[in-house]
């Protein structure tokens, strides 16, 4: 049997865990409800993540935030120590209709999101 967490649900996370910002222990799908809430109520610059299919801009927790709607080619950067690393940009339309552009290093990465179109 799963526990119960503070949010009423029983815990999805296998075990992974998640706490509001009040501390208390919510499942994945009050935490991706509330990572879009957040991500709808802000326009500003915004951090989150590629989904690994590519298709759509995801909170940490997995939850739809937006859909990609272009990408860019792959570049790979070199960096000081002569290493490398991929830089792929994107564009996304949120729910509200609002544009995004990010750059990130692609699948299953992190993206930063510019507002670059409000919505209707
Ligand atoms: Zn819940």
């Amino acid at each position: 049997m799963s526990k119960q967490l503070d949010c009423g649900h029983a815990d999805d996370w296998n075990g992974a865990g998640c706490h509001d910002a009040n501390g208390k222990s919510i499942c994945k799908v009050c935490a991706n409800a509330a990572a879009l809430a957040d991500f709808n109520a802000s326009s500003e610059k915004q951090f989150a993540y590629v989904s690994g299919d590519l298709q759509s801009v995801t909170s940490w927790g997995g939850g739809v935030l937006a859909r990609i709607t272009s990408r860019g080619p792959v570049r790979k950067l070199h960096t000081p120590s002569g290493g490398f690393y991929e830089s792929q940009a994107i564009r996304a339309v949120d729910a509200l209709g609002r544009e995004w552009a990010g750059r990130g290093p692609g699948a299953g990465m992190y993206v930063r999101l510019t507002l670059v179109k409000a919505g209707m």
